[in-house]
């Protein structure tokens, strides 16, 4: 099929580069010069595992190709997947300024180009969003009826940044809202081939299922960081605890996100559950659980923040800083939250993270990085040695294994805060300088 992917973030980039190496034509469009630039030279505007090889190839190929221009992009495709962010608005409600501007758009194209086109949204929104908000765009541009003139779907998105590629190509599920029948068809065959079952559902609640999964691993990730709390107080270890009650047969509970750790972030779960519990407020529901995750998980890194201050220790090292190990993703990481306590204290604080540097250098997230984050930049140091070199106690936020070779064992060297319980946990807690946030 011929598909166009507007938006070239973690989610199209990812998207683009997979539908294509299935055999589909793809043009992503992106407002950002500087990804459709680094597209079309083969390389990936993102860091994460295999993407960059897999943009080299498509683009190479000619499968994949990147523009600006919306009206080409449609003109020379049958289907069209919407993957621009939906942050969070300054009240925690859920921005749909990116969703409404690119429908726009691609209404505008479309009243041009004329014919069928499948327009299919892949962007995280809340149910009724698409209903109720952009299916009037479609149809005020097109003048005719969504279903019939323009077909219309909802297809969420699952991968976890990190392993986004592999999680395309082995989907947990693939869910598909239709408005009608022939919009449905379009989407499963796009992914035609792939594993895993295929849900076909009223567009509210493909929508919704998206926020029961972001709500889910937020309320686990929340659960596992109380109970290690707790445990640690009590002189309890709470990874031995977790592994029998999750061992457990009858009780079949997935491991994902229930390992006691740091504090959750990135641009998904603080944002959906922000938007999830706001909606509800609105509708005068009382959701308390829901709402307590975001305080449970603000209060867990609070107790990293108490550790370092309790070294009475003032050189810090600071290992890791996207939101989590495998991205260069920074937006909301926990990470950058944590650094940017420690500075606003005065500690004198040096970071190291590999995928961070990477992205610098290919200027992916440069823009980012100056315009947001100027105070941690002079932070970043490009090799773990100069942290290491620095730090009177370093917090290790990452498994990246060049920094557990690195890290010194026996109490030699700085004093170790451990964020993310390292493969070593159990042996470093019989050592000096060595203390578990979560064990
Ligand atoms: P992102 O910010 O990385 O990428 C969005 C891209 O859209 C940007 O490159 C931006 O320049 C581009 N854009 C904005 N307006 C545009 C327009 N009019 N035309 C073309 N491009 C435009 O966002 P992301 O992390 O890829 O997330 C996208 C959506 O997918 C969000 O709704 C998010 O909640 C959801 N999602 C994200 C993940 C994830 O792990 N990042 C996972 C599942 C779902």
């Amino acid at each position: 099929m011929k598909v166009s992917v507007f938006g070239l973030g973690y989610v199209g980039c990812v998207s683009a580069a997979c539908l294509a190496s299935l055999g589909h034509e793809v043009i992503g469009v992106d407002v950002n010069q500087v990804k459709v630039d680094l597209v079309n030279d083969g390389k990936a505007p993102v860091v994460e595992e295999g993407i960059g090889e897999l943009v080299a190839e498509v683009v190479g190929t000619g499968a994949l190709r990147a523009t600006r221009d919306v009206r080409e992009a449609i003109r020379d495709s049958e289907v069209s997947l919407i993957c621009v962010g939906t942050p969070s608005e300054p009240n925690g409600s859920l921005c749909t300024t990116y969703l409404e501007r690119v429908t726009e758009e691609i209404g505008a194209a479309l009243a041009e180009r004329g014919g069928r086109h499948t327009v299919v949204f892949r962007s995280t929104m809340l149910p009724g969003t698409c209903l109720n908000l952009l299916l009037p765009i479609l149809e005020k541009h097109v003048g005719g009826t969504a279903g019939v003139d323009v077909g219309v779907a909802v297809n969420p998105e699952f991968l976890r940044e990190g392993t986004s590629v592999r999680d395309f190509f082995d989907p947990p599920k693939t869910v598909v809202g239709e408005l009608d029948e022939a919009s449905g068809d379009v989407v499963e065959s796009l992914y035609d081939g792939l594993p895993g079952e295929v849900f076909r559902v009223p567009i509210p609640t493909a929508e919704a299922i998206k926020y029961a999964d972001n709500a889910f691993h937020g309320l686990k990730i929340g659960f596992a960081n109380e109970l290690g709390a707790v445990c640690r107080a009590l002189g309890v270890d709470s990874h031995q605890v977790i592994d029998v009650f999750l061992a457990d047969r009858k009780l079949n509970i997935s491991p994902a996100y229930l390992r006691p750790g740091f504090a959750f972030g990135g641009s998904c779960l603080p944002k959906d559950l922000r938007s999830l519990v706001h909606a509800a407020q609105r509708a005068d529901v009382s959701v308390p659980i829901l709402a307590h995750v975001l305080p449970s998980n603000a209060d867990h890194l609070q107790r990293a923040v108490e550790l370092v201050e309790r070294t009475g220790l003032r050189k810090v090292g600071l290992f890791g800083l996207s939101f989590k190990p495998g991205t260069d993703d920074l937006r909301e990481s926990p990470l950058v939250e944590l650094a940017e306590r420690l500075f606003g204290k005065g500690y004198d604080l040096r970071i190291h993270d590999a995928n961070v540097s990477l992205a610098r250098l290919l200027g992916a997230n440069r823009e980012y990085i100056e315009n947001r984050l100027p105070h941690l930049a002079q932070l970043l140091a490009d090799s773990v040695d100069e942290v290491l070199d620095h730090a009177e106690v370093c917090l290790v936020g990452t498994r990246d294994p060049a920094v557990l070779a690195a890290l010194p064992r026996g109490g030699t060297g700085p004093m170790i805060i451990d964020l993310v319980h390292l493969p070593d946990a159990a042996a470093r807690r019989a050592e000096p300088g060595y203390v578990g946030l979560a064990w």
